[in-house]
């Protein structure tokens, strides 16, 4: 950031009064330009022993494949954004059944929430954003092609977790750190 978005004006990178860390200060009009992360909200679409991945059309990790999720819009709740990212991404209509991994991506400032959902019927499709949208059983997973590692973790989870006797699909909370370790904060 280097102008203030109230008035035009340069910014400078300072603390605040009363803060404790480095935020754009209007040298101007004194504005704080507070910056926090992004939350992502997706689903983990199961149809029988089946679960929907999309083929990415966009920048970054085009040709990977991925869950349907995406940046949150003003005034939607964290359910409405995974139902609408779905059905954008994937052309699928689910029925959310729980939130299932919480992942703070620390190197890129994002929160991702990845609900597990029932698709009812098989039906999805391509968009914009995606090349491809297909099903897989376990043994197709393309576990080398697969976008994220919070990817990777979710369908790690569910299929560890479907395979216990009576799977209850415990909420997962995960932080990955800039070096892409990948910490277990189970709950
Ligand atoms: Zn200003």
């Amino acid at each position: 950031m280097n102008f203030c978005s109230q008035c035009g004006h340069k910014v400078s990178l300072r603390i605040p009064a009363g803060d404790n860390r480095e935020r754009h200060v209007c040298d101007h009009c004194g504005s704080i330009h507070y910056q926090n992360p992004r939350i992502v909200a997706g689903c983990l679409p199961v149809h029988g022993h089946q679960v929907l991945l999309c083929k990415r059309a966009i920048e970054p990790r085009y040709g990977l494949w991925t869950l349907p999720a995406g940046f949150m819009e003003n005034g939607e709740s964290t359910e409405e954004a995974a139902l609408r990212e779905t059905l954008e991404e994937a052309r699928a209509e689910v029925v959310l059944r729980k939130l299932y991994t919480v992942s703070s991506i620390l190197h890129v400032n994002q929160v991702q929430m990845i609900y597990l959902a029932d698709l009812p019927e098989a039906h999805f499709g391509s968009s914009e954003e995606t090349l491809e949208t297909r099903l897989f059983s376990e043994d197709e997973i393309p576990w080398d092609e697969l976008a994220f590692p919070t990817i990777r973790n979710a369908l790690r989870f569910f299929f560890a977790d479907r395979a216990e006797t009576s799977p209850s699909f415990p909420l997962r909370h995960l932080a990955l750190s800039p070096g892409h370790e990948e910490l277990l904060l189970e709950s």
